[in-house]
């Protein structure tokens, strides 16, 4: 099946079963605006416990904050957002679509690096053993000239954003023939650069009332707080203040489910760290965040690095970690080299001193940043595309239909993780069931249900993740046993009642995820 019908799918699979629903959904929904449903909560607060516990409980140099959303406007006038926290937008005239020209750029890219990879997989398959592929891509013609417009792309891209050249953004997507995927025409308007920055009034009197913005990110709250934190935490260089928290930003181009929403949740860290050692702590961070994903157990070749064209405005260095989402490699998480542009901002806008007052060497310095930034929605999104697995099974197994849909979750971020069934409603079946689940509701979040039949009641709780079911049957009543049925392999053993606990106890342990 295409990925595109496999994106589709995961969509009304979210809906479905209880994970993401439109907001304002019975108004025909507001856009690119979400709700999590009462599966989707739950998945969701499993990702951020695995980020918190990760950053916080596993660092002891690390310490968390809540800030308000809320922040005095001189913030974004520091930070360099009120002037400079902008997407250039291009407007196609015949399909009234909007677009980040941007992105149309990358767009094109990607499709000449698909380009590049065909020509590889079929030389592959036609020199078979033989075949030398680095030498093919450095030398085949095609390869070559493919490459070679791809970098100067790249390089006009990366000079027409530098220099806020929006003429030069708009020449590039002409040269390359980029069409409307919509209407299919070249019919642009020009581009232009568009404030991200939602904003409100604060203060009940109209005339005493100021601008204040929703904030597009919460890493300045953790910026504005770093004397509080470190002075009572007496926290010594290099530390971390981590975050987690809504962020908003009023997008151009939203169509693409909770990649992009105007409403999200951020999961950030700042690593406040002596200059010159930077470099030592960037390549860390890659390191360390790129080990936290993988650690999820699904495949490699999903994730790969991307070092950024753009340096943002605060920027040393900064680099993507992607994820393959069923519409391509697209950015996960970002971490960012920020020298001490933040801090350096916010003395010079606020007059306080924001500085680190070295003990040991008796000197004082504004401490330079290394961040790491998730997105907790894309992150939900990564994680729900990875674990959707459409099977085939043999029909007469477990009575049920021949394809079964199944979230492969890593069984610690599973919404639920036990589900107790009773075979039958009756002759005291549901009554052991329900001891059952009073025993192990203490441990973890589980479920209970009586009604339809056995196969399907498995297959609903393999579409919503839930690792372990546990069937209770007539023989429970005379020798205390039941089955456990495990939701990858579908494999039952029978075994006590007494030695639930201990097995769902040991493979719902968060050790397994985070050693
Ligand atoms: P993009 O290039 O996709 O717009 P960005 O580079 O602006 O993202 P950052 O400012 O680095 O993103 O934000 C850090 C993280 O926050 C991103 O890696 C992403 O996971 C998440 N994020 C950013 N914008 C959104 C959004 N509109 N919806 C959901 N998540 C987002």
């Amino acid at each position: 099946m295409a990925d595109k019908d496999i994106f589709k799918d995961i969509i009304s699979h979210c809906k479905e079963y209880g994970f993401v629903f439109q907001s304002s959904e019975i108004y025909d929904g507001l856009s690119a605006v979400y709700d999590y449903g009462q599966n989707g909560v739950e998945l969701k607060n499993n990702i951020r416990e695995y980020w918190w516990r990760s950053m916080v409980q596993l660092h002891e140099n690390i310490v968390g904050l809540d800030a308000a959303i809320f922040m005095h406007p001189t913030v974004w006038k520091a930070s360099g957002h009120i002037d400079a926290f902008s997407d250039p937008l291009i407007d196609n005239r015949d399909s009234k679509k909007r677009y980040r020209a941007d992105v149309l750029i990358e767009d094109y890219i990607s499709k000449l690096e698909s380009k590049i990879e065909k020509e590889v997989e079929k030389a592959k398959k036609k020199f078979g053993d033989s075949f030398n592929e680095e030498l093919y891509r450095s030398t085949n013609p095609r390869c070559v000239e493919t490459k070679n417009k791809i970098e100067e792309i790249n390089s006009g891209m990366k000079n027409a954003l530098v220099e806020n050249n929006m003429e030069a953004m708009k020449q590039i997507i002409i040269d390359c023939e980029i069409a409307d995927p919509v209407s299919g025409t070249r019919n642009w308007t020009d581009v232009r650069q568009f404030n991200l920055m939602f904003s409100t009034q604060i203060g009940s009197v109209a005339e005493e009332s100021d601008t204040i913005y929703l904030r597009p990110e919460t890493a300045q709250g953790i910026f504005v707080n770093f004397l509080n934190v470190q002075k009572t935490g007496r926290l010594k260089i290099p530390f971390g203040i981590a975050q987690t928290g809504k962020a908003f930003r009023n997008e151009i181009v939203a169509r693409q489910f909770i990649f992009r929403m105007r409403e999200f949740e951020q999961m950030e860290m700042q690593f406040f760290i002596k200059p010159g050692t930077e470099d030592e702590w960037y390549n860390t961070w890659k390191q360390k965040r790129s080990a936290w994903h993988k650690r999820l157990g699904f495949p490699e070749t999903k994730y790969r690095f991307h070092d950024h064209l753009k340096l943002a405005h605060y920027a040393k260095a900064a680099c993507d970690i992607e994820f393959e989402f069923p519409f391509g490699f697209k950015e996960l998480e970002g971490i960012h080299s920020r020298g001490d542009f933040d801090l350096s901002q916010h003395e010079k806008f606020s007059g306080k001193k924001l500085q680190y007052f070295d003990g040991e060497n008796n000197e004082s310095y504004v401490p330079y940043v290394i961040e790491t930034s998730i997105g907790l929605d894309r992150m939900f999104l990564a994680i729900i595309s990875a674990s959707y697995t459409q099977e085939k099974v043999a029909s007469s197994n477990e009575g049920e239909d021949a394809t079964r849909i199944v979230l492969k979750l890593p069984a610690q971020l599973s919404p639920i993780k036990v589900a107790v069934l009773p075979l039958v409603a009756k002759d005291g079946l549901p009554e052991k069931g329900k001891e059952i689940f009073n025993r192990l509701k203490f441990d973890c979040r589980c479920f209970y249900e009586e009604k339809d039949t056995i196969g399907r009641r498995y297959r609903r709780q393999d579409a919503i993740g839930t690792p372990f079911a546990i069937t209770v049957d007539h023989q429970t009543l005379t020798d205390n046993t039941v089955t456990i049925r495990y939701r990858d392999t579908m494999q039952q053993e029978r075994i006590s009642v007494d030695a639930v606990e201990a097995i769902v106890k040991e493979k719902l342990d968060w050790k397994n995820l985070l050693k």
